[in-house]
């Protein structure tokens, strides 16, 4: 997997005042293809088709070269407003997905780490996460942004002793808003996005809650080995390392108990092992530390002190939740579950008519009603629900999208019930 030349940082960069479009080609693994003739044919591609508007994906092509070699050319990541290709930067990312899945860090010949998997990017397993996550006000990007200068101030070699930066993120919030996923999307779009600079990625998850399983906690040994393997990775620096450090507030925790005299003082000890194994790795420019936590108040200081990317996951708006509930409706249409397929309109058009009620409109009403009936359920939650609603509230296995949305507020009132009962339970 290669990119195109274009140096580490450039995302941003644009000497000539052009808007950037980003263009990730993806490949078909089974491709031989030559980086420069995959270029060659999507640069045509792209000349044909100079007027888009925002984000755009071709799957098929009318040519044979690319129906051959390539399985979608998508412009990427870019606002919402016309755009002639002719006047803009293009930035195009050529890759292929590595499909082996993920493996466990082995430690021994004999002895496989459950606490860490691992995976080699950009992988096939990681593809559609970005595309999926729906946030508010820009925070993919601007976390996209924050990354990128990381990695380019480090490999430029900044001194952080004069310009305070390093290469932790935390994210926190409540559980189930998608934080595990934007890690891994993120990981998976910095290494395409990189992908000229650094020849491969790795990703290596931690669960800080396998790191405490009675077994683990027996020997802070275990992650001196584990960091040991961490470091293997890193020291080609061909490869761009991301480590997904889950559940931090787990650690915490263990140091808590400890303190309290109800875990053994091994369990502080792995604490501390973690975190300076954690200060050792993350003095080198091709790592990127990612850390999740479910709770903010309770996560260790220690921990936050070293983050310098904090940033809040909350559950979606009104409009995130709409367009969680209108990728699900367009794939259950695709699938021909929902049938016949209808026209739903984004927020966004639907704004625009000022939320109208006509003929066309009306089943997007429906929905935009049920995404406010919604507000404060997780986005983990949302992506299950229309699957409830099949499975609860259907009763053939196809079905009209009138009759889909009737189940959908039934799942939402039941969803409703629950989230009540657990608080009252709490
Ligand atoms: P967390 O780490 O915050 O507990 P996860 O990353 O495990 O959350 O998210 C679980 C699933 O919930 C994801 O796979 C995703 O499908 C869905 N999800 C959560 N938040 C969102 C969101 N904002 N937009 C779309 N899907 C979401």
């Amino acid at each position: 997997m290669e990119g195109d030349r274009m140096e580490v940082g450039n995302l941003k960069q644009n000497p000539n005042n052009l808007v950037n479009v980003h263009v990730e080609v993806h490949v078909k693994s089974q491709s031989t293809a030559k980086q420069s003739d995959v270029r060659t044919h999507v640069m045509a591609l792209l000349n044909r088709h100079s007027m888009v508007f925002g984000n755009y994906k071709w799957s098929e092509f009318d040519e044979d070269f690319l129906s051959k070699h390539v399985a979608s050319v998508a412009i990427v990541d870019s606002e919402r407003q016309p755009m002639d290709l002719k006047n803009c930067s293009l930035s195009i990312y050529i890759f292929t997905l590595n499909d082996d899945g993920p493996s466990m860090l082995s430690l021994e010949e004999e002895e496989e780490l459950s606490a860490a998997n691992h995976w080699l990017l950009p992988a096939a397993e990681f593809h559609g996460i970005w595309e999926s996550l729906v946030y508010e006000n820009g925070v993919k990007k601007q976390l996209l942004d924050y990354v990128s200068t990381t990695l380019f101030f480090s490999d430029k070699n900044v001194d952080s002793n004069l310009i305070a930066w390093n290469r932790v993120v935390l994210l926190h919030g409540p559980p189930g808003t998608g934080k595990t996923s934007l890690c891994k999307a993120l990981s998976q779009k910095l290494s395409i996005r990189l992908s000229n600079r650094y020849s491969y990625g790795q990703f290596v998850e931690i669960n800080s809650h396998s790191l405490f399983s009675k077994w683990f906690s027996e020997s802070g040994k275990l992650v001196t080995k584990m960091f040991q393997k961490i470091q293997q990775l890193i020291d080609d620096k061909e490869a761009l390392v991301f480590v997904l450090i889950d559940e931090v507030e787990s650690l915490t925790a263990a140091r808590t108990a400890s303190q309290a005299g109800t875990e053994p003082s091994d369990a502080i000890r792995v604490v501390n092992s973690v975190l300076t194994q954690l200060d050792q790795i993350k003095r080198h420019p091709n790592v990127v530390i990612l850390t999740t936590s479910n709770v903010t108040e309770k996560i260790d200081l220690a921990f936050v002190d070293r983050a310098d990317i904090k940033q809040y996951i909350g559950p979606p708006s009104e409009q995130g939740i709409y367009n969680i509930y209108l990728s699900c409706l367009e794939e259950l249409m695709k699938c021909q579950i929902v049938y016949p397929r209808q026209q739903l309109f984004t927020v966004f058009e639907l704004e625009t008519m000022g939320f109208a009620e006509s003929e066309v409109s009306v089943h997007s009403l429906v929905l935009w009603r049920l995404a406010l009936k919604s507000k404060g359920l997780s986005g983990r939650v949302l992506r299950k629900l229309p699957f409830l609603a099949h499975a609860l509230f259907v009763k053939t296995p196809i079905v009209t999208l009138e009759s889909f949305l009737e189940a959908m507020d039934q799942a939402v009132d039941k969803q409703m019930e629950e989230k009540k009962d657990m608080v009252n339970c709490v």
